[in-house]
């Protein structure tokens, strides 16, 4: 049943919902109450055996809990970084912003012996502290506490990384951005920034596509040599780091951090690896349906022609709210709510951060931010944003420690809610459309799926090469990433050595390994999506899921809605949904003629 509102909604957030401006006095009081609780808390407990007992440790952890929850609607940093969303050249937002970002991770340095001192229970009474009844709300938080415990460095080294990681990391990454977002690139009769051309290259007809490549390829190269420092200095880093701390792989901090276990993602990597030749026969599809037999790789992200249709924002809003109402009408309410409210950011105008996201913080109000022009993609990024912030909302049932999510689970319920926009979409698209929509639909899974796990291969290679050769040199980091996008693209894709200075501007491979992640949330929404598309009273156990929070392990989340990630054989049935869409897609362009661009 469609159901009408009629409630008016506002396209600009209304950040008074966190503060009435720079001035309001609440601020400076907001971050002193903040700065007085940690200080009371460190003043109570540093010096108490608050481990000594269960007992004692359940009435530290219940205190420290108090603190969070007191202090969950005050938040000045997220009213900052919001403004600053918005108003990029508010300098004295900005210049506030640093001020109270200092004070605030002073304020919070204070803290930090409490969760190292709980890592210090030795290992032999683990089993005591997690079967006493008095931490049985906790048992999961001390899970992680304990898990991560053998890799914690003593307080003041801990403290030394932190500041370090400013010099050694931090600074690095920002000074090659910073190069980076000054090129400018020779366009038609022009020059534009390299973001831009990065961003328009798949859209332009072939001629400018390549030549534009070639302008950007060659920037790239004349900038390697800072890129080359950075690479190895944050690399070489985090081999220290990782040395001192005990892990023995590259990759295994982020998983670990990420709540996964590192035999899984092994197993995802690996079986993903070898069904590389799915992407490539996707590949070979698409250079057909492009008119060639082999491409270069700007050409992989080239359309197969245009859906032109226009989804305005009214339109777009009943497309997603009908969606949201598919899987639960308590969802579509939170999207009314949130355009009520003003805590949708629609358009694009100029000071405004680009692309799209959801920032979340404690029991405020959630924003998103969206870039809505009119386009199809425009509407499955609301879907996708919303869908994130559904995933907090419902994590709010969980007390305050289980608030929050795995970045692992993240993109699981944001791509479940795309996914249920898209099939929304597809209703409305004529037969050509159709065939288009498909076509992207999936380039975006290989993008998604093969084209990362890729990037996990290359980045674990770069970072065992460096470990072992000290330092690879730009062309060589190159070659590297130039031979890992050959094996998922396959032959019809001509990628050269030159082709690789791709990773400078890859801002991804700089969060290490975080890659694997997007792999892993696509297929497991994939598979949720399936579930609930073909038996729409499983609706309940998408909620469990949402509802979860981080209570639970990744892992023991989805096997409590009977997904069983542990089983290879579940992501390899994820794969062969994809080879099926192939197989439609080749079924339904066989006899078409695509305008060639
Ligand atoms: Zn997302």
């Amino acid at each position: 049943m469609a159901r009408k509102t009629k409630t008016p909604y506002k396209t600009k957030w209304n950040l008074n919902l966190l503060y009435t401006g720079l001035n309001n006095p609440r601020i400076e009081r907001d971050v002193r109450t903040i700065e007085r609780e940690y200080d009371n808390f460190a003043k109570i407990y540093r010096n108490k055996d608050f481990t000594k007992t269960p007992k004692n440790l359940a009435k530290a952890l219940a205190s420290k809990e108090k603190i969070s929850q007191g202090l969950s609607k005050i938040d000045p940093e997220f009213y900052f970084s919001r403004l600053l969303d918005i108003e990029s050249q508010n300098e004295k937002a900005r210049a506030l912003l640093t001020k109270i970002d200092e004070r605030l991770t002073e304020a919070s340095n204070k803290l930090e012996f409490f969760h190292l001192r709980i890592a210090n229970i030795p290992k032999e009474k683990h089993g005591k502290y997690l079967k006493a009844s008095e931490l049985k709300p906790y048992k999961y938080l001390l899970e992680n506490i304990f898990r991560t415990a053998k890799y914690n460095l003593s307080e003041k080294e801990e403290q030394l990384v932190s500041l370090l990681g400013q010099t050694s990391y931090s600074m690095w990454v920002d000074s090659q951005e910073k190069l980076l977002s000054k090129q400018m690139i020779k366009f038609g009769k022009g020059m534009i920034p390299i973001s831009k051309a990065m961003s328009i290259i798949s859209e332009l007809p072939k001629a400018k596509r390549i030549a534009l490549h070639k302008e950007i390829i060659q920037t790239l190269e004349s900038i390697n040599h800072l890129a080359e420092a950075e690479i190895n200095a944050i690399v070489n880093f985090k081999k220290v780091m990782d040395k001192r701390r005990g892990f023995k792989k590259p990759y295994s901090a982020t998983i670990l951090s990420y709540e996964n276990d590192e035999k899984e993602v092994e197993a995802l990597v690996s079986m993903i690896t070898k069904k590389f030749s799915i992407s490539h026969r996707f590949y070979k599809l698409h250079a057909k349906l492009i008119g060639e037999k082999r491409i270069t790789l700007p050409d992989r992200g080239a359309p197969i022609g245009k859906i032109k249709r226009k989804f305005d924002f009214a339109n777009t809003v009943e497309i997603v709210r009908s969606a949201l109402g598919d899987v639960d009408g308590s969802y579509s309410d939170i999207l009314d709510r949130y355009l009520k409210n003003g805590q949708i950011d629609v358009y694009p105008y100029k000071g405004k951060q680009s692309g799209g996201y959801c920032a979340k913080s404690g029991d405020l109000p959630t924003f998103i931010l969206l870039n809505h022009t009119d386009d199809l993609r425009s509407v499955e990024t609301l879907g996708h944003e919303i869908g994130h912030a559904i995933h907090g909302e419902l994590a709010k049932t969980q007390p305050h420690r289980y608030r929050g999510f795995s970045t692992s689970t993240a993109e699981v319920a944001s791509t479940f809610f795309e996914q249920v926009t898209q099939s929304k979409i597809e209703e409305k698209l004529n037969n050509e459309e159709k065939i288009i929509f498909l076509h992207n639909k999936i380039m975006g899974d290989i993008a998604t799926i093969f084209r990362q796990i890729a990037l996990f291969n290359f980045e674990d290679e770069l970072h065992e090469r460096i470990r072992k050769e000290g330092q690879l040199s730009g062309i060589q980091v190159a070659k590297l990433l130039a031979k890992h996008l050959r094996s998922y693209l396959g032959a019809s894709v001509e990628v050269t050595d030159r082709d690789g200075y791709g990773f400078i501007p890859w801002s991804h491979i700089r969060y290490f390994f975080y890659v694997y992640s997007y792999a892993y949330g696509q297929i497991v929404s994939k598979a949720l999506f399936e579930m609930w598309n073909e038996n729409k009273n499983t609706a309940k156990k998408i909620e469990r899921f949402l509802k979860a929070g981080r209570s639970m392990s990744p892992k023991n989340i989805f096997k409590s809605i009977g997904i069983n990630v542990s089983d290879p054989k579940f992501f390899e049935f994820g794969l062969k949904n994809i080879e099926k869409d192939i197989d439609k897609l080749e079924k339904l362009t066989r006899k078409m003629k695509f305008k060639i661009a």
